[in-house]
């Protein structure tokens, strides 16, 4: 292997990974179309919000000091809904304003009672109890104008949309989606709908590679799958190049002779390291090929999704500048046994549940790293380190699929 790092541990190869950048773009786009899209500025708001002191309860607004000795009963002296009512209603002493949610203080009013406290006899109303000064949504209570709500880099989940209504944003300037292609490799796949022969396997990494790409805010592209050749593959992996920001290819990259996409990597391509301590996992690779980045995922779907969850994802967020999503690590208590491996990260399916006041990992289904129901049917991983004994009892850090 010469000077090419091989099998490192998890931290060196994204350390490997984080010093090849990817070219990002900023677009501006429209509101509608900024869902899980990654923010490429600091966001000020363009306005107070709210913009201006209103009613937090449907009710009536008056004066606090008319209303010390409850029952009291003000004369109503007009009804406001909206804006722009209020701008000829001036509230006097005993008397009071019908007030909508939301809608603007009069002048005069200080304070608010929510209607359920009150009762209306003709024009006069009666209230219950003092009114309510904290019933005033004071303008830029929220945020003020030019203040920074919104940090780049941030994934712009759907409250964080809202948001940048809220702060009077039409269009968003986000980082450009990644072009991602992706390649499966071998011989014996066949695409779902396909029928079967002999020896052969319906080809599904790619499908569960592709919506990891799109949870992460990025476009994927299935490039049809290519067999066993390396005159194919080089063509393809030719074309992924000038059209894409980021090959990912699954399979061919473990020791054996047909292990077609390490061997043109290490022969043809510029290789940054080949194999990671990492279970299951360890054959991944990642170079570049005509300069595009390329990871190189083991064929076993249970492999080439965990690689992806602990190398491809961390590296993406990282070159694109993107804070999260954030994946949360929590900590449960092992209900069964598990697993670890002497020199390798290794990760163990399991199903989480919440049992007396803590999280609990059961791991009840075969490990086998080509058993994808064993990512499909559990709700996390728990993460073991290397050569670290574990018993039924102990805490352990968990990630959730
Ligand atoms: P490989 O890394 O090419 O040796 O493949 C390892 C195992 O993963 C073999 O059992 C392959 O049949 C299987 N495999 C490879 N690619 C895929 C794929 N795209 N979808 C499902 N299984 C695959
Ligand atoms: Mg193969």
């Amino acid at each position: 292997m010469g000077e090419i790092p091989y099998f490192v541990n998890l931290d060196e190869a994204l350390e490997i990974c984080n010093r090849t950048p990817v070219q990002t773009v900023v677009e501006r786009v429209n509101l509608d179309h900024c869902h899980n899209r990654i923010l490429a500025v600091d966001l000020p708001s363009m306005v107070d919000d709210p913009p201006f002191d209103n009613s937090a309860m449907d009710g009536f607004a008056m004066r606090y000091e008319d209303t010390l000795e409850p029952p009291t009963t003000l004369d109503i002296i007009g009804t406001i809904q909206a804006a722009g009512q209020e701008d000829d209603i001036t509230v006097g002493a005993g008397q009071a304003v019908r007030i909508m949610t939301g809608a603007p203080i009069p002048k005069g009013a200080d304070s608010i009672l929510q209607v359920e406290l009150t009762s209306v006899e003709e024009n006069k109303v009666t209230l219950q109890q003092p009114s309510m000064k904290h019933f005033i949504r004071r303008q830029g209570e929220n945020l003020t104008k030019e203040q920074v709500a919104l940090y780049s880099g941030t994934y712009l989940t759907p409250s964080r949309v809202g948001l940048c209504a809220t702060m009077g944003h039409s269009s968003i300037p986000v980082v450009k989606k990644l072009n991602v292609a992706i390649i499966s490799t071998g011989d014996e796949l066949k695409q779902p709908g396909e029928e079967l022969e002999r020896g052969e396997i319906f080809e599904s990494n790619s499908f569960g590679l592709a919506g990891l790409v799109n949870w992460l805010g990025h476009n994927a592209t299935r490039l049809h799958s290519v067999g066993d050749s390396l005159d194919n593959l080089r063509e393809v992996l030719n074309e992924a190049s000038s059209n894409y920001d980021l090959i990912i290819t699954s399979g061919g990259v473990s020791m054996g002779d047909w292990d077609l996409v390490r061997k043109i990597m290490e022969d043809e391509g510029d290789l940054h390291f080949w194999r990671v301590k990492l279970r299951p996992g360890s054959p991944p690779l990642f170079g570049l090929w005509n300069n595009t980045p390329i990871f190189g995922l083991p064929g076993n779907p249970v492999s080439s999704h965990v690689v992806f969850r602990m190398l491809v994802a961390p590296w993406i967020r990282h070159a694109t500048q993107a804070k999260g999503p954030i994946e949360p690590r929590a900590f449960a208590r092992l209900a069964t046994n598990v697993k670890p491996t002497k020199d390798c990260l290794t990760l163990r399916r399991v199903n989480i549940l919440s049992e007396n006041g803590e999280l609990s990992a059961h791991q009840k289904i075969h490990q086998g790293s080509g058993n994808i129901a064993s990512v499909a049917m559990s709700e996390g991983m728990v993460i073991l380190q290397p050569g670290r004994e574990y018993s039924i009892g102990d805490m352990v850090e968990i990630m959730f699929l």
